[in-house]
């Protein structure tokens, strides 16, 4: 699927009267706003833990944003869930490999929704959309695939890709294929996993950080609410069976970004401005956690 950039353009050219007016018709209409807002602000709190600040000051200006570069020298790989190819290699991805607590398939084809636009499209999009919003923060990002390959990678390869690259966060995108009416988002991260190949011990905490700072900036950006289906309604959930978290030596944690068979969440996800929204609050989220890593 083609990218489809970010909604923030940089302005057009207009006169200093036009500008002039225009703002001077928008102040009461923004001071309107802000107060509707403040009687409106009632939002429950967040868990501390789970605040992200917004990684860039609004407002869609094609300006640098005055944090530009602050993560010089910090590396984040992304990692788009599935294959749009994977449909196509069953026997491939059908393949067991290792994760340290037993064998697993290769990969998986991933869900869908139910008019078929596919969970792989979706994560793909995303992590492009993500991969910029980070590279403008000065850091240095790498997926573990970009449609370059015709499957996979296997999950112990998608885990080995963030090790190499000695990743100070690393992130894994799906969307969920639940029933209708199960609604809503959660962050995975690892729990203690002590055995074969892998050692989660020294990522379960600061995975932790990172999900929960991931959570907030997600929910921040994009309104969507915690998973009702999942996590007893924190959007927070740790699990020992996924290759991709066993085998990690860096802090990783996965994302279901919303269920692809339930409408409300359908009409979200299929929604590339929705997908931009996505984006934003993940990278704020891995923001926060890398300025303090
Ligand atoms: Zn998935």
């Amino acid at each position: 699927m083609s990218y489809e950039g970010p909604e923030n353009e940089a302005p057009r050219p207009r006169s200093r009267r036009a500008l002039t007016l225009t703002f001077a018709a928008l102040v009461p209409v923004a001071l309107l706003g802000w107060l509707a807002y403040s009687a409106l602000g009632d939002e429950p709190a967040h868990p501390s833990e789970a605040a992200a600040p917004p990684s860039a000051a609004p407002g869609g200006t094609s300006s640098p944003s005055p944090s530009a570069g602050s993560l010089a020298g910090k590396v984040v790989v992304i990692d788009p869930g599935h294959n749009t190819g994977n449909f196509r290699h069953t026997a491939e991805i059908n393949r067991q490999v290792d994760i340290g607590t037993g064998k697993k398939e290769c990969d998986t084809t991933g869900t869908a929704t139910n008019a078929g636009y596919p969970e792989a499209k979706f994560t793909l999009d995303l992590a492009h959309r993500l991969r910029a919003l980070l590279e403008k923060q000065g850091a240095t990002v790498k997926l573990t695939h970009d449609g370059d390959r015709a499957w996979g990678p296997c999950v112990d390869e998608r885990a080995r890709i963030g090790n190499t690259a000695h990743a100070d966060a690393a992130i894994s995108l799906h969307a969920d294929g639940s029933a209708e009416g199960n609604r809503g988002f959660h962050v995975i991260m690892p729990g203690v996993v002590h055995a074969g190949a892998a050692d989660t011990r020294p990522i379960v905490a600061p995975a932790k950080k990172l999900g929960a700072r991931v959570a907030g900036g997600y929910r921040d950006a994009t309104g969507e609410p915690f998973s009702n289906y999942l996590g007893d309604g924190t959007g927070m959930v740790t699990r020992t069976d996924l290759g991709g978290l066993n085998l990690s030596t860096v802090p990783k944690v996965f994302i279901e970004c919303g269920n692809m068979r339930d409408k409300s969440d359908v009409a979200l996800l299929t929604s590339g401005p929705w997908r931009q929204k996505a984006a934003q609050g993940i990278s704020a989220g891995i923001v926060s956690f890398l300025r303090e890593s």
